[in-house]
């Protein structure tokens, strides 16, 4: 009993942690809309989730196969790689 009241209680804080994160747009958000590369606009790879990076695998984001425009999940630019 006690071991599911604590399973609730991180639970509930992750809970919090993805709502706050959504409308806050930060990493631990989740983002209902396709991301659109903020530099060249192209979003058809946003089918497509191949994590470049280890970074990209835990929090997602991808790099633009255009311009070579690496983001977050939301879609802001992150860095750019040289071409
Ligand atoms: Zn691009």
């Amino acid at each position: 009993m006690v071991a599911f009241l604590i399973f609730l209680c991180i639970m509930s804080f992750l809970l919090v942690l993805v709502v706050y994160g959504t409308l806050a747009r930060n990493r631990w958000g989740i983002n209902f809309e396709p991301a659109r590369c903020s530099v060249c606009g192209n979003a058809a790879f946003s089918a497509i989730r191949r994590p470049a990076s280890l970074r990209q695998a835990l929090w997602g984001g991808k790099t633009c196969p255009i311009c070579g425009t690496e983001m977050d999940k939301w879609g802001r630019q992150i860095s750019s790689s040289p071409k």
